[in-house]
């Protein structure tokens, strides 16, 4: 590896900007990378072959990755199915569970609030079906547990609640909504792809049954998940997905991604070691880059909770500003995100941000910054100081910013 070192002294340097969209997809670490290296080449094997030592050695590599990954969790490593990513998790747990059990209920409880990959299954499964009730969560991305708890029928099978938020980082009270469960017998599922080796997840202990997760979003590397499934009497039936050979206890065919199963076990490792330092180091330059923008520019706020968020992610409205407009004047200096979503007939808001009670404006003017551990100050700084100007840029050109200024009532032409 040959790239130049930044100031953290990792060799990681941005190319196409400063890059701010760590919760699309984190750069793999240079030590996940070097430990996968030898699985593509030096040991081939597969590790359903039982008969050689080659296969002996990619299955024990296999077992220790599985290892670090219940480590970092705190599960027991037969309770971690290997799958291509948090997207097949998703679809893995909710129609697995829902076939199985749906002789018992067709009813489940989501927020409008969860990724795509938790809302098209449900969708589907909906076509077959089930009955889904999606809750809108509070001003603060949180959701009601009393509402939830409200939302309950007899024939609720699973409550879906993600763990941390892909947009605004809001992070949900699993331990509150773990006990409600456990309470009313019903099944937890939660999307973590956004929480596990950021902040701790242990399901076990909080009554969660079942959690996806996903390599490239802590490090490792892409077309790799995971999902866990409790351990417990009567055991969770999960009605198998992949068909073909039984890999995976039976539980998801296909030949096991060795190598990318061996980074997504180092990018554990690693976690657990430095999630905390890099989480306590990225929330002060998070909140260094907010209270900047938040002092230097009027009319802008900060979407989601104050405190149970994600330390490395701000999710910002711009009153007046579009959001896609404001992107295009970067450049390409800052590789950032919008909330909203591009369909073929048009740009719709973030569902995000609609489902915690933004108006369409307010959500059409925002946008995410995603930080990671190869952030530096020095980006921040820079990032800060490009926003500021062009925001001030957008709003000077802004027709209805001048009748605000001079006082007119404006909030019915926007
Ligand atoms: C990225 C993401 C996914 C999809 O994960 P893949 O591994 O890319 O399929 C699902 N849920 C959330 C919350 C995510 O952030």
């Amino acid at each position: 590896m040959n790239e130049v070192l930044n100031e953290n002294g990792f060799p990681f340097r941005g190319q196409g900007g400063i890059y701010l969209d760590y919760n699309a997809t984190t750069p793999c670490d240079p030590r996940v990378v070097d430990a996968m290296l030898p699985y593509f080449y030096e040991h081939p094997g597969n590790p359903a072959s039982r008969t050689h030592a080659i296969g002996w050695r990619a299955d024990e590599a296999v077992k220790k990755a599985r290892k670090q990954i219940a480590h970092l969790t705190k599960v027991e490593a037969h309770e971690i199915i290997f799958t291509s990513g948090a997207t097949e998790s998703n679809n893995f747990a909710l129609k697995g569970i829902y076939e199985s059990y749906q002789h018992k209920g067709n009813h489940i409880i989501t927020l409008t609030t969860e990724h795509k990959a938790v809302l098209d299954p449900l969708k589907k499964l909906e076509t077959l079906g089930a009955e889904v009730t999606y809750l809108d969560v509070e001003p603060d991305g949180m959701v009601d547990l009393q509402k939830l708890e409200n939302a309950i029928t007899s024939q609720t099978l699973l409550i879906a609640t993600m763990w941390a938020n892909n947009e605004t980082g809001v992070i949900q009270n699993m331990k509150a909504i773990g006990e409600l469960c456990n309470q009313k017998n019903i099944l937890l599922f939660s999307d973590a792809t956004q929480a596990v080796g950021k902040i701790q997840t242990h399901p076990k202990e909080l009554g969660v049954q079942l959690m996806s997760f996903s390599a490239h979003k802590m490090y490792g590397p892409k077309g790799v998940g995971a999902l866990y499934v409790a351990h417990q009497d009567p055991k969770i039936k999960l009605a198998e997905q992949m068909n073909g050979g039984g890999h995976e206890r039976g539980n998801r065919s296909g030949t096991l991604n060795v190598p990318g199963i061996v980074g997504f076990g180092k990018a554990a490792e690693i976690a657990q070691q430095e999630m905390e330092v890099d989480s306590a180091r990225l929330q002060q330059l998070r909140d260094k880059f907010e209270n900047t923008l938040l002092q230097q520019l009027e009319l802008t706020s900060i979407n989601g909770h104050s405190k149970n968020r994600l330390a490395h992610t701000c999710n910002m409205s711009f009153k007046f500003i579009d959001g896609e407009a404001l992107m295009n004047t970067f450049n390409q200096r800052l590789a950032v995100a919008s909330g909203s979503a591009c369909t073929s007939a048009s740009i719709e808001p973030s569902h995000v941000l609609l489902g915690m009670g933004l108006s369409k404006h307010l959500a059409q003017a925002s946008l995410r910054f995603s930080l990671g551990k190869f952030t530096t100050e020095a980006e921040i700084d820079e990032a800060a100081a490009i926003i500021i100007a062009n925001v001030n840029h957008q709003r000077a050109l802004s027709p209805i910013w001048e009748m605000y200024k001079d006082g007119v009532d404006v909030e019915g032409l926007i």
